[in-house]
């Protein structure tokens, strides 16, 4: 009976997710825009064409259509599909580690998710952590601290404080120190949101994962770019170009995966190291 349910909650969560997903591109493109989330109607932004019902299904549509609007042709970026096979993926995730521990939690890892998606696809595209997701994943957090099937109240309790704290440091060294500014305001107050949903020993995980990734990409995207502007090289003096790099969605990736899978990674690592 339970393996029933089990899957009854893998399809729900995946065709929940899949719509959610399809929500979330509304939030991404609308709330940068500071535009409403209800009104107007979703429309092609190019030939203004209202989308039907039917253009609207999640991942089917986009394969019917061929990824163009069905009015003037013009290519539906794969962003829109990628967030809402993303967000189902995340959402299986939630029921895979966690329905049978704790359904609250598994809702609040799916949600929280959800909030991940968006801060990452925004500050992807324009630099920027929005407040009001920062709050909801704090909300999230407080919800967490009762209901986390792994850490108790005291390690999110802990894990907020070095959220604020490691990265706050971080900023003021920069700041101070080389007047540089390193890490936005957005990434300081989204790094304590987590570490309230986190605990903190999964919060210094995803920390390690996020540094990692960032630091490779990093340097690929640098080698990348000097050597563009070889190419192009007419020695250009003093019109250096500030490192603009957003953080936020390496911080996002590695509390999703610090989220879903931390507990039993961090256990696997003690238990090698004999603890
Ligand atoms: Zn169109």
């Amino acid at each position: 009976m339970d393996e029933y349910y089990k899957i009854v909650a893998f399809i729900l969560a995946g065709l929940v997710g899949l719509c959610v997903g399809s929500f979330l591109n509304v939030v991404i493109y609308r709330v940068p825009a500071g535009m409403r989330l209800d009104k107007p109607d979703s429309h092609c932004p190019q030939c203004k064409y209202k989308l039907r019902w039917y253009d609207n299904i999640p991942v089917l549509s986009y394969i019917i259509l061929g990824g163009k609007c069905r009015s003037c042709k013009q290519k539906i970026p794969f962003r829109y599909t990628a967030v809402e096979i993303l967000n189902m993926l995340a959402w299986l995730v939630s029921v895979w580690m966690f329905w049978e521990e704790s359904i609250v939690f598994a809702v609040v890892h799916a949600l929280s998710s959800s909030v991940l998606i968006c801060v990452a696809f925004i500050d992807l595209e324009h630099m920027l952590v929005f407040d009001r997701f920062v709050v909801i994943l704090a909300a999230l957090g407080v919800v967490a601290v009762f209901f986390d099937p792994n850490y108790g109240w005291l390690s999110h309790l802990i894990g907020g404080a070095v959220g604020f704290g490691f990265f706050y440091g971080i900023h003021a060294l920069f700041y101070y120190g080389l007047k540089k500014d390193a890490l936005g305001g957005g990434d300081i107050k989204l790094a304590a949101a987590a570490g309230v949903l986190l605990g903190w020993q999964c919060l210094l995980l995803s920390i390690l994962l996020a540094s990692v990734s960032a630091s490779v990409i990093l340097v690929i995207w640098s080698k990348k770019r000097m050597q563009a502007e070889e190419e192009t090289e007419e020695g250009q003096e003093g019109e250096e170009n500030p490192l603009e790099f957003p953080f936020a969605p390496f911080l996002c990736a590695g509390f999703f995966l610090a989220l879903s899978f931390g507990a039993p990674i961090i256990r696997a690592y003690l238990g090698l190291l004999g603890l």
